[in-house]
């Protein structure tokens, strides 16, 4: 069985029988001929098809109309045509499934994204979603080699979680109660000591927390998997489940965080570049001619690295009229971010030491008392790409900052413990799987990068 993909990649193919299978993209001809475009998915080039009428079935060749998933062997040959080199002379042709003109959705071409959504059982079918989709696999598969060639270990952390402090955003509850009549307790609360796990249980919203059990024994790790925030947040940027990638550091402190966080991206962007470039050019020729010219200047560019205070400076001096007011203290909002990249640094920006009641309980608190030792990667178009820190490695800070905050102790018990028997200095990072693709393949919403997105109100395919 070959692939369309291989079939144009082989030098010597022309002369040779073979035989192909799949999808219609399109049909035309006359009376005589007929040519179809077929694509298997294996890469975004159809082989052109070309059959001689006069040796078929009538009413096989009418059936096999955009959309129609067939096997054609023949002999491939030089196309006198200037859209390709080899075309395909039909010699046998199994119809294996027809879709109806009058009802297959996708019949015609140039519907807009948003309507493909409604029918994403389908789009993966189209040019733009092949491409996104075989991008995203590249990207998977080279998260897990950098990560492979550099030491780490892939460490499997769990979805369900009994921890409630994982401390970035609304949670999804696991349950096997009955919710029309759940056991309750004296009080009138849900008795959950009767439920599966006999405790509350969610749904992951990062694997962090047991990564860095991860890193505190096999030195560098990273999580790729899952996460899930009931954050009702109907932005372009955010999913209710999305893939993140976490590594995770012992003796890494945080610029040792940032360098491996820029040199990663990097990375990923560089072998998108290498590898992807068929889809690439055209996302970049449909959606958005300065795709490949961004990726690249990604490339050329260190990232700028300035402080949480000197970020808050420029943007007061700016004198832009934000819709969130900026001041010492707030939390940095996608236009204040867009702003310190595309507009005052015009490249990636890296920002640390931020407030520290603005960031998560275990991020390592500076000395002067207010700041923590975090750091978000922003980039153009998206904003925040990557939040990350240094962790709290002391025992006793870490448990007064849980105090303060409230936090339910008896659910980090685990999580302290390895703060009292050989802690060590350590940092770690989460990367938006969608973030990243959104930004390598160009695509503006990221209900667009992932197969099957999960939104508000939105779960049915
Ligand atoms: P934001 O402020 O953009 O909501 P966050 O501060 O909640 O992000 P973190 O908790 O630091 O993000 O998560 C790490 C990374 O995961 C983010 O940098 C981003 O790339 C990605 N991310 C966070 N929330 C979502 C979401 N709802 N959908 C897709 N990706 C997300
Ligand atoms: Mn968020």
């Amino acid at each position: 069985m070959i692939t369309i993909k291989n079939i144009l990649r082989s030098a010597d193919i022309v002369g040779k029988t073979t035989e192909i299978k799949g999808w219609v993209r399109t049909k035309r001809g006359n009376k005589n001929i007929t040519f179809i475009a077929l694509n298997d998915g294996s890469t975004i080039h159809n082989i052109q098809v070309v059959i001689d009428n006069t040796k078929f079935d009538e009413n096989l060749i009418k059936q096999i109309s955009t959309g129609a998933c067939i096997a054609v062997k023949g002999i491939m040959v030089e196309s006198p045509g200037k859209e390709q080199l080899v075309e395909m002379h039909a010699e046998n042709i199994v119809l294996y499934g027809n879709a109806d003109p009058e009802t297959y959705p996708l019949q015609k071409k140039g519907h807009s994204l948003e309507f493909l959504r409604e029918i994403a059982h389908l789009r993966p079918r189209t040019n733009t979603f092949g491409a996104v989709l075989r991008i995203r696999h590249a990207i998977a598969f080279a998260i897990h080699k950098y990560f492979n060639d550099n030491g780490f270990y892939y460490l499997h952390t769990p979805i369900i979680t009994g921890s409630d402090c994982e401390g970035a955003g609304e949670m999804f509850r696991v349950t096997t109660l009955d919710a029309k009549n759940p056991p309750l307790n004296g009080d009138g609360s849900v008795n959950f000591s009767e439920d599966f796990f006999g405790k509350e249980t969610k749904l992951t919203v990062s694997g962090q927390l047991e990564g860095e059990l991860g890193a505190l024994a096999l030195s560098r790790i990273y999580t790729f998997g899952p996460t899930f925030r009931a954050e009702n947040s109907n932005t372009p940027r955010h999913l209710a489940e999305f893939w993140m990638i976490e590594p995770e550091m012992a003796f890494y402190e945080i610029n040792d965080n940032m360098d491996l966080a820029e040199d990663f991206l990097k990375y990923l962007i560089r072998y998108a570049l290498d590898n992807c470039m068929d889809d690439l050019g055209f996302l970049c020729k449909m959606y958005d001619e300065e795709l490949i010219a961004r990726l690249r200047f990604i490339l050329e560019n260190n990232f700028e690295r300035i402080t949480y205070t000197k970020a808050i400076e420029i943007l007061k001096k700016s004198g832009v009229q934000f819709e969130f007011p900026v001041d010492w203290g707030i939390d940095l909002q996608t236009e204040h971010e867009r702003y310190l990249v595309e507009k005052y640094f015009k490249r990636p920006v890296i920002v640390t030491d931020y407030p520290k009641d603005i960031k998560a309980f275990y991020m390592k608190q500076n000395d002067d008392g207010r700041t923590v030792r975090g750091m978000d990667v922003l980039f153009p178009k998206i904003g925040e790409i990557i939040g990350g820190s240094q962790r709290e490695e002391d025992y006793e800070k870490l448990k007064n900052r849980i105090t303060e905050l409230q936090l339910p102790e008896k659910d980090l018990w685990w999580y302290l413990e390895t703060r009292k028997f050989g802690t060590a200095p350590h940092s770690g990072f989460g990367l938006g799987f969608e973030r990243l693709i959104l930004f390598v393949t160009g695509m503006s919403n990221i209900r667009d990068v992932i197969p099957f997105p999960r939104t508000p109100k939105n779960a049915e395919f």
